[in-house]
């Protein structure tokens, strides 16, 4: 736009160029030279087209009279450019532009000098500078309020997502059959993925419950002729007197194995049952301290480890189920005594605080890295598989120690830290 302005005030002062020398052999023809040259400056001023004439020597021979008009530094600065393209150009002169061009005057074939045409532009300039910072203003201010405008609507057609995912995020396995999607405004696309995703949610519940069912049937089928094999084999063992050595090794391994596979069955049994929500608990009162006595004389006899007692209360009375609670309490050590290096302590510390007593199984071993503290109670999990498998352990311990200890109304938790050890802290209602 700039450009088509500046373009015409230029085409407006080729023309007066090219008619200028024209004018004056004319009116030359008719009067004096001078006085023709004069009437044919005087034709074309008007208050924004300006004038002046230098001669060869650089003398100016004479000056339009618009040229009064303009302030006299600008007249100077103005007739000083003397180094100027033959093409009209555009002048910056304190404030104000000018298009500038000039033509050689030549009357009846003499050189008069160069006459120079100047055109006021600032007026269109400063409108035109104007009209562009109102248009940036403007187109700044529209894109603003389009933004606003997209993401209030952004912000409205994610809210029945935010919805559904915070709908969907507090559902349990155990809610997965129960569980109603349901968005009263909402878009029907948003709709009809709720409606999908509750579908989703019914089909995950039965073959959640499918699989719990396998498990459970699979567990109890395999147990009975197992512990049946356990017996034989044990049987067997216990009167060895005429096996080799290879098939009395190869025997032990076998039953051995047997017991390992059998209370792996029992684990799984047990989870299927609490997940289906058929694992009873015979929960009596009893003192905590018996038990543990109980339990810490069993897991000496199958580990030499040095395994103490800490009490801080003389007695402390629960009330929880005792076959579980000893069941819980020798995986942890066990777990206590497979990830810990021979030879270092293991302490079982009771306490009591208001209705709550606390068990902590407390081992100096390798420690549990921090990323797998909270992982560690999911089934089947292990950290070092390299480490852990030389345990043979599988991955179901603590989630028993979590079931069972949930199941009696208490909570477990870990405190770890590589290399120094592991505190497994159980809490219980008295
Ligand atoms: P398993 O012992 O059969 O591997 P668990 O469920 O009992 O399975 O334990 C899960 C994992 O937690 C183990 O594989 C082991 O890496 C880690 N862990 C459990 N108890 C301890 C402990 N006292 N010290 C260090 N790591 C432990």
């Amino acid at each position: 736009m700039q450009e088509i302005l500046i373009d015409s005030h230029k085409y407006n002062i080729q023309q007066i160029i090219d008619r200028i020398p024209r004018d004056i052999q004319l009116y030359s023809e008719m009067m004096q030279p001078e006085t023709g040259l004069q009437k044919a400056i005087n034709n074309l001023e008007n208050t924004n087209t300006f004038f002046w004439l230098r001669r060869p020597d650089n003398q100016v021979l004479l000056k339009s009279t618009t040229l009064n008009l303009l302030p006299e530094p600008t007249v100077a600065e103005l007739m000083s450019l003397t180094k100027m393209s033959i093409k009209p150009q555009v002048y910056q002169v304190n404030q104000s532009y000018f298009i500038l061009g000039y033509c050689d005057l030549q009357v009846q074939g003499k050189l008069l000098g160069k006459l120079f045409i100047v055109q006021d532009i600032t007026r269109e300039q400063t409108m035109f500078v104007t009209m562009v910072n109102s248009l940036k203003i403007a187109s700044a201010l529209a894109i603003l309020s389009i933004t606003l405008v997209i993401s209030f609507y952004i912000q409205r057609s994610l809210r029945p997502l935010r919805q559904l995912n915070q709908m969907t995020s507090v559902i349990s396995v155990e809610d997965l059959g129960k569980a109603q999607l349901y968005l009263d405004n909402a878009p029907s696309e948003v709709k009809e993925l709720a409606q999908t995703l509750t579908m989703l949610l019914s089909r995950l519940s039965k073959s959640w419950e499918q699989e719990r069912q396998l498990v459970s049937n699979v567990s109890h089928e395999l147990r009975t002729p197992l512990t049946i094999i356990h017996g034989y084999l044990q049987s067997i063992l216990r009167r060895h007197n005429n096996l080799t050595e290879i098939q009395l090794e190869a025997l032990k391994t076998a039953a051995s194995e047997a017991e390992r596979t059998i209370h792996l069955l029992q684990d799984l049994l047990d989870l299927a049952r609490a997940d289906s929500g058929y694992l009873h608990f015979q929960i009596r009162p009893f003192l905590l301290n018996d038990l543990v006595e109980e339990v810490v004389a069993m897991a000496k006899k199958y580990s030499d480890r040095q395994i103490t007692i800490e009490s801080v209360v003389h007695t402390i009375e629960v009330r929880a189920d005792y076959n579980r609670l000893k069941q819980i309490l020798l995986n942890l050590i066990n777990n206590a005594v497979n990830y810990s290096e021979a030879g270092t302590p293991i302490t079982l510390k009771l306490d009591q605080f208001n209705d709550r007593a606390t068990i902590q199984v407390c081992d100096r071993g390798y420690g549990i890295p921090l990323q797998h503290q909270a992982r560690i109670f999911e089934r089947f999990y292990r950290i070092d598989e390299s480490r852990s498998h030389a345990t043979g352990g599988c991955g179901l311990g603590l989630s028993i120690v979590k079931t069972f200890v949930e199941g009696m109304g208490g909570s477990v938790n870990v405190q770890s830290k590589l290399e120094e050890g592991s505190i497994f802290t159980i809490t219980l209602p008295l």
